[in-house]
């Protein structure tokens, strides 16, 4: 088995959304005063490569511990944009002309190139493409049963699209995923592919960090 590892590293200082604080890490034990190191996070949980629960958007939704640990796991399509300019929206026809035409329980992730652009430029925080309203509706239409996208917002990073395309997609039951990024390898593999991405035990979060990885036998 192989792993195409689609995660983005966490690290002092590493870009985050700029509406959460920005990423700390500091060592709090060194080996030469007590024979351990240990480092102190201080991040949001939605940092780095991470999940949304519905939750997150929604008052009253599935928080991680109503997620069966199955559903980050399963069959997925890559939908390539790369090249799509930046503040512009992913349409569903986009979508279509990329994607088969049935969808159903299927994983879908967006590869916008943003993954590589990954550093604390306006562009990067403030101006990435993003999944339009239509196309969030019309993947919540094809019954998928997630989405990913390499950048930090699958809706972007202005309102009201950015909480519409959450609502949207959040508020039909479809997870999120965010912040990944696609190796060159992962465009070579037949689709659909392997995809799992396991977020961490946080009790009744809203999200956590996941490690996403493509599975190849
Ligand atoms: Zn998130």
């Amino acid at each position: 088995m192989r792993l195409i590892d689609l995660s983005q590293p966490v690290y002092d200082g590493s870009p985050n959304c700029p509406a959460h604080p920005p990423v700390r890490s500091e060592i709090i034990k060194d080996h030469p005063q007590t024979g351990w190191r240990v480092e102190l996070l201080t991040i949001a949980s939605h940092t780095g490569s991470h999940v949304d629960a519905p939750l997150h958007k929604i008052a009253g939704g599935k928080s991680l511990d109503d997620i069966p640990l199955e559903s980050w796991c399963g069959q997925a399509y890559i939908a390539d944009v790369r090249g799509i300019a930046a503040g512009s929206h992913i349409t569903a026809e986009m979508l279509k002309a990329r994607l088969p035409q049935s969808l159903v329980d299927q994983i879908v992730l967006l590869c916008t190139g943003w993954g590589d652009k990954r550093a604390k430029t306006e562009e990067w925080l403030r101006n990435s493409p993003c999944l339009s309203e239509d196309g969030a509706a019309y993947l919540v239409e094809q019954k998928i049963r997630g989405v990913g996208i390499d950048h930090y917002s699958i809706g972007g990073c202005t309102d009201p699209t950015n909480e519409r395309v959450h609502t949207i997609l959040l508020g039909a039951g479809v997870w999120v995923v965010e912040e990944l990024r696609f190796p060159p390898e992962a465009f070579a593999l037949p689709q659909p592919v392997r995809y799992m991405g396991l977020p961490v035990n946080f009790k009744g979060f809203t999200g956590a960090f996941c490690r996403p990885v493509l599975v190849v036998e």
